[in-house]
């Protein structure tokens, strides 16, 4: 079940001293990241709101991308970049003569190249986990998320920010500690 909190838009967070995954009281200040990124009306310039919460040392160790993982990472990049030169190449020597097969094909190959990279990293990361790791690095990657925010404006000082966490108590303390209210 999803608990969302709603709190102005604060240039810090207080953070509750517990997990943002197991809420296990040891949680410390480093931990998941989560962030959100919005362009403004004219799309020209990109806010990003990047949230640190607390996890402990258990979740911590079972979030970690392994020097490997990175590698994949860059390596599903540069793929993407070779599947979009591959395109543009076949459409350039009319290989392809519809272009509509050519966008469609396209996207779709960008798109397995994104989902098998990460099936791949996430697999290498969890290399030598037990399955009560494995089920903790999913709890891990999805417990907390940004789902929304505003800025104050400039002709209204109205601002928010809208978090979704998956642990209740950890979602009411976040909310209490900074003035937030459940939405
Ligand atoms: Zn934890």
């Amino acid at each position: 079940m999803t608990t969302k909190v709603k709190t102005l838009y604060l240039s810090r967070f207080n953070m509750p001293t517990m997990c943002a995954a197991c809420h296990s009281p040891n949680g410390y200040g480093k931990g998941l990241k989560v962030s959100s990124s919005k362009s403004n009306w004219s799309g020209k310039e990109t806010a990003t709101l990047t949230v640190e919460l607390p996890l402990c040392e258990e979740c911590a160790k079972v979030n970690v991308v392994s020097g490997t993982g990175k590698f994949l990472k860059a390596l599903g990049f540069i793929g993407v970049i070779a599947a979009c030169l591959l395109i543009a190449g076949l459409n350039a020597t009319d290989a392809i003569k519809n272009p509509l097969v050519s966008i469609v094909s396209g996207a779709v190959l960008i798109t397995a190249i994104i989902i098998g990279t990460n099936k791949l990293v996430n697999e290498v990361d969890m290399k030598g986990f037990t399955p009560e790791q494995r089920e903790r690095r999913k709890k891990v990657q999805k417990c907390a998320k940004i789902q929304s925010f505003k800025l104050p404006g400039v002709f209204d000082n109205q601002s928010f920010v809208v978090f979704e966490f998956q642990d209740p108590l950890f979602a009411m303390e976040f909310s209490t500690l900074n003035m937030g209210t459940i939405v």
